[in-house]
């Protein structure tokens, strides 16, 4: 794919359609609160498809299929990360929340390195690929996490400037 002007919204949208078909499971909630509006994102879709995938996957797992999926999205401002961009430039967040254990910090200290799993069959790949498509989209994921209590996962990517 390439990077175009998304609207991250639909790409929300779009792959928990396919993700709900995928998964017929009534122990598990998945709640969406989609900030209207939001301006778009350079990026390859098929890629921040992918993200969305890796994070509510890694979601899901934590939970065990039992609980519940927040996802957001927001506009957020912060300091630009391209040559020449100010102070306080706008960008999207996308949040995947679940209530699962949580992370300790040990953990936390590793998950976005290759090849780190705490999973029997994981590959450790899903968080360090998708912190590699947002930063190569000039943005980056963050994570807050409480243990027994759940984890964040945000996507935080500049919003596409328009060509004038
Ligand atoms: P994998 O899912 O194959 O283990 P990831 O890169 O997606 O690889 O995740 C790395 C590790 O980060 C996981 O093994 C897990 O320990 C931790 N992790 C990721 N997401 C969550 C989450 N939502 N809750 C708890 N732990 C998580
Ligand atoms: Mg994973």
């Amino acid at each position: 794919g390439s990077v175009v002007p998304t609207d991250v919204n639909a790409i929300v949208r779009r792959t928990l359609q396919v993700l709900s078909i995928e998964r017929r499971n009534d122990q598990l909630e998945v709640e969406v609160t989609l900030d209207p509006g939001l301006p778009r994102v350079a990026i390859d879709p098929e890629q921040l498809r992918q993200v969305l995938m890796n994070l509510f996957r890694n979601a899901v797992q934590a939970m065990k299929g039992r609980g519940k999926v927040v996802i957001s999205t927001r506009v957020r401002f912060g300091r630009g990360t391209r040559p020449g961009s100010g102070s306080d430039e706008p960008f999207v967040e996308l949040n995947v929340t679940d209530n699962g254990p949580g992370i300790s910090q040990k953990v936390l200290a590793n998950i976005f390195l290759p090849f780190f799993t705490t999973k029997d069959k994981g590959t450790g790949l899903g968080l360090s690929i998708s912190q590699r498509i947002a930063q190569s989209a000039g943005g980056r994921i963050e994570v807050r996490s409480y243990e027994g209590k759940g984890s964040t996962f945000a996507v935080i990517l500049p919003a596409a400037v328009d060509k004038l």
